[in-house]
């Protein structure tokens, strides 16, 4: 068997020209929304993305001038979309329109792929399979197998006989056919030709029953939208993929942070992003607040970005006696900048003097309104009754816990 010849091209024919008359209410079955989408658009994303496709044809109603217009606006978005037409009364007659429309883009050999606007959930990776299968003068049609045992109906509401299942293929779009063979059946325009065959590897048999038919596996996601409960399976489909993803690419994150500060004489003391009136202070290059130390070492810990050192070296002039809010804005950022969002905090400052109760409402304050977004805070405060350096009054320690979620990178 030859492979296609190089020079061989391939389009695709999109048909969303039905009047959707098995689906209630006013909409066409193509314009209904799936996830916010109508169905022809998630039909042109998923041909848009085949790299091999030279062009491609969508077939709207001809009815319908406002729904063509809609079409033709979405279309417009897409650089490979050759023409948006208004298709005719039947599915044939609507091929034969879009065929029309490529006759001038077209040759004999190129491959046109067929495919109707009503089933959504087309993937790139079947069209290229179809493409994969292209040989000079055969069709390929996808075919899913049927799951439940066939019964061949006789006239008189009896079972004739049972066909043997692993011989059925149910047939799905879109189907690959030579534009050569495709224009000399439907160029004839015979009706009553086109009304015997349902799909278009049908008209092939009718019309050249010596053609070469290939069938490969389709995609059971592959539906056709034909009955509202089709649309509420495709949304099924479409979120039972969601979750998988959201549980690969999410990930919690933990951090960890601790800091000690020696209270010294003469210095005004900070905590939380709060001054608070004391007969000594925290000594260190910056204002010193232990607390918001402890919590920017849990961020840092969280996006696995090192410790506030590297960030903010002591030998630095420029943190000088600065407010330790900006380190704090500083690390939001970075785990902002870094696809992490923060979901809770929990920090404990240890203190034997002062009474620190009274400013905690005012340090989760000063917290919240720094962060990007504020998020689940608590703080609390305690002694070490009177033990170990906190007790004593030679400092003050803070231990921070941060909790972050990675958002999933798309
Ligand atoms: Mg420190």
């Amino acid at each position: 068997m030859t492979k296609s010849s190089p020079s061989s091209r391939v389009f695709a024919i999109i048909t969303a020209a039905g009047s959707g008359q098995r689906c209630p209410g006013n909409r066409r079955k193509q314009l209904m929304p799936l996830q916010d989408k109508p169905l022809f658009l998630w039909c042109l994303e998923a041909f848009s993305q085949v790299e091999r496709l030279a062009g491609m044809v969508l077939v709207g109603p001809a009815d319908d001038h406002r729904a063509l217009e809609e079409m033709k606006t979405t279309a417009a978005t897409f650089a490979n979309v050759i023409a948006v037409v208004p298709g005719g009364d039947s599915r044939q007659a609507s091929i034969f329109k879009g065929l029309a429309a490529l006759k001038t883009a077209a040759e004999a050999d190129d491959l046109i792929l067929i495919h109707d606007g009503v089933r959504p959930l087309i993937t790139p990776k079947l069209i290229n399979r179809i493409i994969d299968s292209h040989q000079p003068g055969i069709v390929i049609v996808p075919v899913t197998r049927a799951a439940e045992t066939v019964k061949f109906l006789a006239d008189d509401h009896t079972v004739s006989h049972t066909i043997p299942r692993q011989q059925i293929g149910l047939a799905q779009t879109p189907q690959g056919i030579p534009f050569s063979l495709l224009w000399d059946i439907y160029q004839a325009n015979n009706k009553e030709i086109w009304s015997r065959a349902t799909d278009d590897a049908g008209l092939v048999e009718v019309v050249r029953p010596d053609t070469a038919i290939r069938w490969i596996e389709g995609d059971r996601d592959n539906i056709k939208i034909t009955f509202p409960t089709d649309l509420a399976l495709a949304e099924a489909l479409l979120a039972a993929e969601k979750p998988g993803d959201e549980m690969i690419q999410t990930i919690i994150t933990t951090g960890f942070g601790y800091d000690v500060h020696r209270l010294v004489p003469e210095r005004k003391l900070v905590l939380g992003g709060v001054d608070i009136p004391f007969s000594r202070g925290l000594a260190g290059h910056s204002d010193a607040d232990v607390a918001i130390h402890a919590l920017v070492d849990a961020i840092l810990g969280a996006v696995a970005a090192g410790d506030i050192g590297q960030h903010f070296p002591d030998s630095d002039p420029r943190w000088h006696n600065v407010s330790s809010l900006e380190f704090l804005a500083y690390a939001d950022k970075l785990a902002a900048d870094r696809l992490f969002q923060l979901l809770a905090i929990d920090l404990t400052i240890v203190a034997q003097e002062p009474k620190l109760a009274p400013f905690l409402p005012r340090m989760r304050q000063a917290i919240n309104n720094t962060l990007i977004t504020p998020c689940q805070l608590n703080i609390k405060a305690t002694t070490t009754e009177g033990l170990g350096f906190t007790g004593t009054g030679e400092g003050i320690a803070a231990y921070a816990v941060v909790t972050a979620r990675q958002r999933p990178q798309r």
